[in-house]
């Protein structure tokens, strides 16, 4: 009998596991398996909208290039031509302060600088935040030797290394537009990894990316997308399934575990649920890949300490995307687009300047925008006129716009998890109780990273795993 295992969650997680498990079957490991999907979609959070050469993105409009494993995962579907990379050229963050955009230094790698020149005449730091910088790399056989083992908040790291009013200014922000979430919250050793190892070696941070440079390491385009948009990647993976392994429309109610094997309790309509009932619903081996909210509920009653671990808040998220038709002027500057600081006159937290950000994301002459709200204010917002909204918002910041040709809202309610001090440890934690559970694996962005190229890792490694466990 060929083992049989339970992908549940078609995102980006659920795909790539898919995906690889495919892969294993062609290599000739004897198993099967089966992709249950609460919605009529795949993809999750990944979701593309293109139109008339417009391409609009309601979730991730790419992934870090430093990470290999989405680039990888997209050679090898057939999509090396269509890899594209982030106008690093032309990229200027600003931050909106008291509504004005002030440009952050070139050379910035997040909060850390890399030429404390580029400093000097930077409108964004007062003499004190300069001489936070300046005095760093000083400071690095300090820093080195008190590195802490523990975690540490984010906001605790970066007023160590920098002070209160670069946390502020540039740190809080840059942080609440990944992860929609509060630095003094968020674990420095799961969320900015990199830097806590630079610590370690070197004390200064500054130090550590000067010394990298000077090793002549290539400095990569700093995002990496695809020239149709993310969905680019998740239609991909989607072809590479046989379709009777896919049930659209099935979100599974409940987990049990009977007699050595997984049963699963689904709901359907219409000829899926027919379908559904011709196929067996005991798994050997089951992959959970998704938000951890839901990982939780269907662990609930298996394992209380367990699901009590997943406890995990969520930062929902809220986009609205615009098209601009061709032959307007937009009056933005140069760059990929800005953070705002909190208290100032927009509920936004980030806009993209999408067409400037990569290239292809509008016809020529064209261009596209994104406005991103996060946490209370996207749940928020949901309830209001939000196309009108953000874009008056976006008119405030940056002046008239002209009458956008479509727009694409999309919510993720609680998307993106919260990895709060200590997360590591809890997550170590979490896998002694699945390992005492059968063969469970727990996928999806609750756990080991939020970005693409973690989730398609994690997920590809999972389901080799689980398809040669025997
Ligand atoms: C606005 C936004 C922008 C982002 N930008 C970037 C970026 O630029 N780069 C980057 O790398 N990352 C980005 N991220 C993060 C990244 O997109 C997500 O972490 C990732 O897409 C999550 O994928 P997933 O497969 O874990 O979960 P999801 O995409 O949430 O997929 C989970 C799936 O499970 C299904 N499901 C739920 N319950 C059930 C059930 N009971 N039974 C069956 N199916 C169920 C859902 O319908 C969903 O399809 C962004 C996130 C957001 C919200």
């Amino acid at each position: 009998m060929p083992k049989s295992i339970a992908v549940v969650g078609g995102g980006i997680a659920g795909l790539a596991a898919a995906y690889e498990l495919t892969r294993q079957q062609q290599a000739g490991v004897d198993v099967t398996f089966t992709l249950f999907e609460a919605s009529d979609r795949l993809g999750g959070i990944v979701d593309t909208v293109r139109q008339d050469g417009y391409v609009l993105e309601g979730g991730p409009d790419g992934w870090v290039s430093e990470k290999p494993w989405a680039r990888e995962l997209a050679i090898e579907l057939g999509l090396g031509e269509d890899l594209i990379y982030s106008n690093d050229g032309e990229r200027v963050t600003y931050i909106l302060r008291d509504g004005r955009l002030l440009p952050l230094p070139d050379g910035m790698r997040m909060m850390v600088p890399t030429d404390l020149g580029a400093l000097d005449n930077s409108p964004l730091f007062s003499d004190e935040a300069r001489h936070w910088y300046r005095n760093e790399p000083l400071r690095a056989a300090e820093l080195k030797a008190n590195a802490p083992d523990a975690d540490e908040s984010v906001a605790s790291f970066v007023e160590r290394h920098f002070g209160r009013e670069v946390l502020e200014t540039v740190g809080a922000p840059l942080l609440n537009g990944v992860f929609g979430g509060d630095v003094r919250h968020l674990s420095v050793q799961a969320v900015m990894q990199p830097f806590v190892q630079m610590e370690r070696e070197f004390g200064s941070l500054i130090v550590a990316l000067q010394t990298r440079a000077r090793a002549g390491r290539v400095p990569q385009p700093i995002f990496t997308s695809l020239r149709r948009g993310v969905g680019q990647l998740t239609g991909a993976l989607t072809t590479t399934l046989s379709p009777d392994s896919l049930l659209l429309n099935q979100r599974v109610l409940n987990l049990q575990r009977a007699d050595g094997q997984w049963h699963l309790h689904t709901t359907g309509t219409g000829d899926v649920q027919a379908s559904l009932r011709a196929k067996p619903l005991r798994f050997d081996a089951v992959l959970l890949a998704l938000p951890v909210w839901e990982t939780r509920r269907l662990l609930q009653a298996l394992d209380p300490i367990l699901a009590a671990l997943l406890e995990t808040p969520g930062s929902s998220a809220l986009t609205v995307a615009y098209a601009l038709p061709t032959g307007a002027t937009v009056p933005w500057p140069k760059g990929f687009g800005f953070l705002a600081l909190p208290g100032g006159p927009v509920r936004m937290l980030a806009a993209t300047f999408a067409d400037q950000k990569f290239a292809h994301r509008a016809p020529a002459g064209g261009h596209s925008v994104r406005v991103y709200y996060g946490g209370s204010e996207a749940e928020a917002m949901r309830h209001e006129d939000v196309r009108a909204l953000a874009y008056a918002e976006l008119e405030r910041v940056v002046g008239p716009l002209p009458t956008p040709l479509y727009t694409s809202v999309r919510y993720w309610p609680l998307a993106l998890p919260q990895y709060h001090v200590d997360h590591l440890q809890r997550i170590a934690e979490v896998n002694r109780h699945v390992a005492q559970l059968g063969e469970l694996h727990l996928l999806g962005n609750g756990f080991r990273g939020v970005g693409l190229p973690d989730l398609i890792r994690d997920a590809r490694a999972a389901a080799c795993a689980a398809a040669m466990n025997r």
